[in-house]
């Protein structure tokens, strides 16, 4: 069960940012519309461990978005001004934000107005809870207050999807909403199951379905190596072929980086979970693409915990491309691939190219030599450098 508490009648405290969003919402105008997580089960998960959920009053994000507004309104005006005028508009600018005493308001306009003000991220883990005739208004209202907006993005569990009628969804999109982010993790029953992701593969299918149904662009996540070393091919497998029959606009990687603290690493410690290394999740990576026939964008580079960016492009045309780019990896000898794994966990290279680059490579080989790697502990390093990153 989701816990889907509101927030009763907590007084208004002002324009609230939350901690997470997707990399490719950097830009974004955070928008929270819930705190945390109402599912916060998950075992490899410890964003919001220790946290409640709730869902935060309308008319309070609706506050948020007037005051955003208003501050961001302000800054574009600035743009056109020049010597005196702009001095005296900046002077005004000054009163105003300590006359609005909203931090969060004037930090997001600012963040906003310098990252071209095209989209909006609604947070936290899971927007999609709340009623649809709450979100529809809060979508409304950005319209509204900001006509230029191109993209409204969110967070969405699949249990919850299906819980909203295909025609709840189709007013979300006439309402704003054009992108929903679905965190499916794996296809495989066993690994959600182990995982205590509390959906089957049926519902994400189900779910990513009525998504696609109801015109929403849909990004779905795999994460490579959350079936272990005993269900790596079972995990790949059943990704790949519950992401064939989703469809999905775009399925974004992420590499497992077991975070001490969270329940899984928990299983590490007693033994009951073992962590694919990084040669065996790009085995595990090339199984998957060599079994996905979805015609959806494959993003396998914006984020530092996925070793492979290159293995990155639209499906089907690019599939050979990304699969040699894993296997090009594959048929490193070992010491080679040590040295492109502290490369790119290290240094952040992207890729074949640089790692091929003498400059490049003097700088990866210092790496080594400071940090001590073998081939007897570079695994060890590589899980702590990746943990660093979570
Ligand atoms: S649903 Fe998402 S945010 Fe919530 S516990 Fe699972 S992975 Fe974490």
């Amino acid at each position: 069960m989701e816990n889907n508490s509101n927030n009763g009648n907590n007084p208004y405290s002002g324009t609230e940012i939350g901690p997470i969003r997707p990399p490719s919402e950097a830009g974004s105008l955070m928008l929270r519309v819930t705190r945390n997580c109402p599912w916060n089960r998950c075992r490899f998960c410890n964003l919001y461990k220790n946290t409640k959920f709730s869902i935060r009053r309308t008319e309070h994000t609706l506050a948020d978005i007037d005051s955003i507004a208003e501050a961001h309104g302000r800054l574009i005006s600035l743009d056109s001004l020049r010597g005196s005028e702009r001095e005296a508009a900046l002077a005004d600018f000054d009163r105003f934000v300590s006359e609005l005493n909203d931090d969060g308001a004037v930090e997001s306009a600012l963040h906003w107005y310098s990252n071209g003000c095209r989209s909006v991220f609604l947070q936290d883990a899971n927007a999609l809870i709340m009623k649809t005739e709450d979100l529809t208004a809060i979508l409304r209202r950005l319209k509204e207050r900001f006509p230029s907006v191109e993209r409204v993005t969110s967070y969405a569990r699949s249990k919850t999807v299906l819980g909203k009628s295909v025609e709840e969804l189709v007013a979300l999109k006439e309402a704003g909403l054009s992108r929903i982010h679905i965190g499916m993790e794996s296809g495989s029953d066993h690994v959600l199951a182990q995982m205590e992701k509390g959906a089957t593969k049926a519902e994400h299918i189900a779910a990513g379905q009525r998504v696609k149904e109801a015109g929403i662009e849909l990004s779905e996540y795999y994460i490579l190596g959350l079936g272990g070393m005993e269900w790596q091919r079972g995990h790949a497998l059943e990704s790949a072929d519950a992401m064939n029959r989703i469809n999905p606009d775009f399925i974004r990687v992420r590499t497992l980086s077991v975070v001490g603290r969270s329940p899984l690493g928990e299983d590490v410690r007693a033994g009951r979970f073992v962590q694919p290394n990084d040669l065996r999740c790009a085995e595990e990576l090339a199984l998957f693409i060599e079994n996905l026939t979805a015609r959806s964008y494959l993003i396998n580079n914006d984020h530092i915990v996925n070793l492979l960016p290159e293995a990155t492009g639209q499906m089907p045309e690019d599939k050979e491309r990304m699969l040699e780019a894993v296997n090009w990896f594959l048929s490193l000898p070992t010491e080679e691939q040590t040295i492109y794994r502290v490369g790119r966990r290290m240094l952040g290279i992207g890729g074949r190219k640089d790692f091929e680059e003498p400059s490049v490579r003097a700088m990866i080989l210092d790496k080594i030599v400071r940090h001590g790697v073998t081939q007897d502990n570079v695994d060890e390093i590589m899980e702590r450098v990746l943990r660093g990153y979570i």
